[in-house]
């Protein structure tokens, strides 16, 4: 017995599949899944996060409908996947947010962040809104930098808290009989796995669209986004150095390493998305979860609010318009790093969480092969 309808039906899937074995060589979901002969509710979550939803294994199965086994397991894996974040969602009332995490939410939450800034400078000095400020300091004249530190680091750190939390209840309830320790081998193969995106090619051929033609579209959009958000998170953090170990305050010039990086990151993130979202548009609805296409959507275009409002603010930050955009800048950055635990974001972290415990199988299964 199973906790959840969908985890019976995971294990229905499983068990035929453990039989058949067509589809070993497509992924990693496969060989994670001939390791066990039964399956417990976290083996299931784990073999969930380990799919990357390419929809090879539908395409090829000869069991999938109308069939009367009814096999299909990017769909069954995709709805267990997305149950499972709102099971290991810290703390537990916020669950729900999972299912309503809804666009207009996170729209709603910037731009009140983004009001909240502009009053905290009206009350301050009115001014300073429409006024034009150039050079070192130029954007703390709407918001100090201790508030501005004060705001966001307690939303950042909160996001870490509670995605520290959720990680560790699921690697917990994957990772028996492994316990919480790993091994730099392991971590390095699922670093390199997840920074490929291996197992996004459906066994080398692409991922399945309607029109059953595979393509390595996803795939690419899935890096310019991913790689889009590592550097302008590379782009926060030399910016923070920059500020505590030199004294060097923001905005800097456009050819200076923070900005680079941004600039770059930014354009990542505004292809990225767009491509994301055309090619969910493509993909064949047998294969996904449309139930949950909501979140995935203001996950998406989160990001890509996120980047054309600070790509916008470094256009025109020498104009009267900086005040403005950078609130709403602000405000936006604010509503992703809050809705970051309870939303699609959190697939990234399970998944390598998921691929460093299928490193450590295999090498422990090595180890064992060659004793
Ligand atoms: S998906 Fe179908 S073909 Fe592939 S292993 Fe399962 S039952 Fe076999
Ligand atoms: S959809 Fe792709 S990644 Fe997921 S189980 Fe099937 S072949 Fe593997």
């Amino acid at each position: 017995m199973h906790g959840t309808k969908i985890l019976e039906e995971t294990d229905r899937l499983m068990t035929v599949c453990n039989s058949c074995r067509y589809c070993e060589g497509l992924c990693a979901v496969f060989p994670a899944m001939e390791m066990r002969r039964a399956f417990s509710d976290g083996d299931l979550n784990y073999l969930a996060n380990l799919c990357h939803s390419c929809g090879a294994c539908y395409v090829d199965c000869q069991f999938s409908p109308p069939h009367e086994f009814n096999v299909n397991v990017p769909k069954t894996l995709a709805i267990a996947r997305a149950e499972s974040y709102a099971h290991y969602a810290w703390p537990r009332a916020f669950a729900g947010l999972f299912a309503r995490n809804g666009l207009v939410i996170s729209v709603i939450a910037a731009l009140s962040v983004a009001a909240f800034i502009f009053g905290f400078a009206a009350v301050h000095d009115h001014a300073v809104l429409y006024g034009i400020h150039t050079g070192p300091g130029a954007f703390y004249k709407l918001m100090p930098h201790d508030a501005m530190v004060a705001l966001f680091g307690a939303a950042f750190l909160y996001a870490i808290v509670a995605l520290v939390m959720s990680v560790r209840a699921f690697w917990r309830d994957i990772g028996e009989p492994i316990g919480m320790k790993t091994d730099a081998k392991s971590l390095w193969q699922a670093i390199r796995d997840a920074g490929e995106l291996r197992y996004l090619d459906g066994g080398g051929v692409g991922c399945f669209n309607k029109d059953e033609l595979p393509t390595d579209r996803r795939k690419i959009f899935h890096h310019l986004t991913f790689y889009g958000f590592i550097l302008c998170f590379a782009a926060t953090c030399v910016g923070t150095l920059y500020h505590y170990l030199f004294a060097w305050e923001a905005p800097y010039p456009w050819w200076d390493l923070p900005v680079v990086l941004g600039t770059l990151g930014g354009i990542g993130l505004l292809v990225g998305p767009i491509g994301l979202l055309a090619a969910k548009s493509q993909r064949d609805p047998v294969l996904a979860d449309e139930q949950r296409y909501g979140m995935d959507a203001a996950f998406i275009v989160m990001l890509f609010l996120t980047s054309l409002t600070g790509l916008a603010l470094l256009l025109w930050r020498d104009t009267s318009a900086m005040g403005p955009l950078l609130a709403i800048h602000l405000g936006f950055v604010f509503a992703l790093f809050i809705t970051l635990p309870y939303g699609k974001f959190v697939h990234g972290i399970y998944r390598f969480v998921a691929l460093v415990r299928y490193a450590r199988e295999r090498q422990t299964m090595a180890g064992g092969a060659s004793e």
